[in-house]
């Protein structure tokens, strides 16, 4: 297969939209796996209460089990919570349980509450480069469908934040809330964070509609979209029930074509 560049140092990408079921979490699985499948050392943190991204990713995400949870409100180190990708084996997992749902509110009389995860994601990349360990080249972290402190640690976290737009209507509302929030915390928090890149999921090239959003998009931000569009594929939204991403479950089809192309493209602007 295709192999990837490296990185000059871990690329950390937030995965962020307050729109669900716009493909944040299936653009965060096949993207990671996708690196991985191209050599790349990749981590992805779950940082959605419904876990859909651990369990795409086929890691366990029972109640109870060492979590983003324990990392965000009992200030555990990632590595304590960091578990491996069964498909591939340069792809590391920090699960999400449904703990998760009610940390929005325990953090919010908690010290530091904002960047506790960046905390924890940088001692845990100091400690492998202490131990030798070969450096991640990518951390993805996928965020739940709000601008809650989960977000908000996601974003205090990343360097870059990764935008998936779904084309269809209403696409871009809601998306100058969320460049405003993305400043606040570029002007409070974390002056690093920038929207690096925009993805156009769920993509049907037979609709006007699909094909103007795009266009839309485009305009708006021509420099952040990448070329590469992901279409709508059944295969895509089945390989979550097996566990697998769509590049794992069915690598030759439409949909895992386009998220490789899409995660070498990503790869490549870095
Ligand atoms: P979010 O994380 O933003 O809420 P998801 O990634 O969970 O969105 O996607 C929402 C739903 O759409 C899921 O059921 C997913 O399987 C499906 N889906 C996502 N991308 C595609 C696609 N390219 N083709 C078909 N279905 C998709
Ligand atoms: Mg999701």
């Amino acid at each position: 297969g295709l192999q990837f560049p490296h990185p000059d140092r871990t690329r950390i990408i937030t995965v962020a939209n307050q729109k669900g079921g716009v493909g944040k979490t299936t653009s965060t699985v096949n993207l990671a796996a996708a690196l991985a499948q191209g050599g790349l050392s990749v981590l992805v943190i779950d940082s959605d209460p419904q876990g859909n991204a651990s369990t795409a990713l086929g890691v366990d995400h029972r109640a109870g089990i060492p979590s983003v949870y324990d990392v965000l409100v009992n200030e555990e180190p990632l590595s304590y919570a960091i578990t491996q990708c069964p498909d591939l084996e340069n792809l590391l997992v920090v699960p999400a349980t449904i703990d998760l749902s009610g940390a929005e509110i325990e953090l919010v009389s908690l010290v530091s509450r904002e960047t506790r995860l960046r905390r924890a994601v940088d001692e845990y990349v100091l400690e492998r480069e202490q131990a030798g360990l070969p450096r991640l080249d990518y951390i993805l972290v996928d965020c739940p469908p709000s601008l809650g402190l989960l977000t908000l640690n996601a974003f205090v976290t990343g360097r870059e934040v990764l935008i998936p737009i779904q084309c269809e209507y209403y696409a871009l509302e809601g998306l100058s809330q969320l460049l405003k929030t993305i400043t606040m915390i570029q002007q409070h928090l974390n002056p690093e964070l920038h929207v690096s890149t925009i993805l156009l999921t769920m993509f049907d090239a037979r609709t006007n509609l699909a094909q103007q959003v795009a266009q839309e998009v485009r305009d708006h931000f021509g420099e952040q979209t990448l070329e590469t569009t992901i279409p709508r594929s059944v295969r895509i939204s089945e390989a979550p029930s097996y566990g697998q991403s769509v590049v794992t479950y069915e690598p030759t089809s439409t949909g895992a074509l386009a998220y490789r192309q899409a995660a070498y493209e990503l790869a490549v602007r870095n």
